[in-house]
């Protein structure tokens, strides 16, 4: 592999890529269903009234209501219980009209998540996030994947990054982010280290990567010595501050080193809802095969 040099930093327009996919499966749900009754369903649960998550949600019905697709929700107090919230689950898993369903997380404390998210059927798990998703991701078979990795592999490859043989490094090892995106990485052949908060020297490690993908939700966390010259960086970071939105990434240091970046906001977490959309017609085509 040709050794990368030093330039101008291109910026991904994540914002750009991600209406792309969207407008792409609007006019596909278009073509396919032109009984907007019958068009594949998500259905989203909220539990509770954190204000960001409610955003979330919106945001999300809203991008579900845009492509075409049917747009059900469910919304419980914080103070539902675990029964009452895995028996709205159960109902919308036993529903033949819903196609996926989506658990909004965080779930208020006392509930259990992860015992929540396992009854969503794994036909139905458009967020990949049930141990079953994650079995089929591991064993490298076909299934649901998270939508946040999924979408950083759609974004490298609208960049035409290659990735076969490629050194990638991804910083952090959550279930949500950095575990499922080691495991795409290396599906699609890249060699793949996984760094997280007990990483000796992590400037070391990232410097070995090609394509360097941070999750570690630690604002500011890589810097100019942290990346190799030519690096594709994807910053799946997001956090609020007075002055706005801002990644894990210190852009400004690492611009001019790094080949490619990806801007927050407007890189990863657009993409996150169209990777959403995507999994919700994935999911209805796999539970009607043929239609
Ligand atoms: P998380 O569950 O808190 O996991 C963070 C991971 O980073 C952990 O594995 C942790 O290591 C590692 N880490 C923490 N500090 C580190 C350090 N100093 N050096 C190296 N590794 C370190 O977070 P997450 O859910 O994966 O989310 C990560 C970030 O992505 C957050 O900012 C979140 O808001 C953002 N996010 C964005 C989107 C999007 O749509 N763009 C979607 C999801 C998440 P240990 O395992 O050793 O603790």
């Amino acid at each position: 592999m040709p050794i990368p040099t030093a330039g101008p930093t291109v910026l991904i327009d994540g914002a750009a890529i991600a209406r792309r996919i969207r407008a792409e499966v609007a006019a596909d749900v278009a073509a396919r269903f032109p009984d907007p009754d019958r068009a594949p369903t998500l259905a989203t649960v909220l539990v509770g009234d954190d204000p960001a998550s409610a955003v979330y949600i919106a945001n999300k019905r809203r991008a579900v209501r845009e492509a075409g697709l049917r747009d059900e929700h469910r919304a419980l107090p914080a103070t539902a219980s675990q029964a009452q919230v895995a028996a709205v689950l159960d109902e919308l898993a036993a529903d033949p009209g819903v196609s996926g369903i989506l658990l909004q997380l965080p779930i208020p404390a006392g509930l259990d998540a992860p015992s929540l998210i396992d009854r969503i059927p794994v036909g139905k798990d458009v967020d990949g996030l049930t141990t079953a998703s994650a079995g089929l991701l591991a064993r490298g078979e076909a299934g649901l994947r998270p939508c946040t990795p999924s979408g950083v592999i759609a974004l490298l490859d609208a960049e035409g990054v290659p990735l076969a043989g490629a050194s990638a490094v991804v910083v952090g090892r959550s279930e949500l982010v950095g575990r499922p995106m080691a495991q795409l990485l290396l599906q699609r052949d890249a060699t793949v280290t996984v760094a997280h908060s007990r990483t000796r020297d992590l400037a070391e490690v990232t410097r070995t990567a090609d394509v360097l993908v941070v999750a570690a939700g630690r604002p500011g966390l890589i810097g100019a010595e942290h990346v190799r010259p030519g690096a594709t960086v994807i910053d799946v970071g997001i956090h609020r501050t007075p002055s706005g939105l801002t990644g894990d990434v210190r852009r400004a240091e690492v611009d001019g080193i790094a080949g490619r970046i990806t801007p927050v906001p407007g890189g990863v977490g657009p993409m996150t809802i169209a990777m959403l959309l995507v999994n919700t017609v994935r999911a209805a085509d796999r539970a009607a095969p043929g239609r």
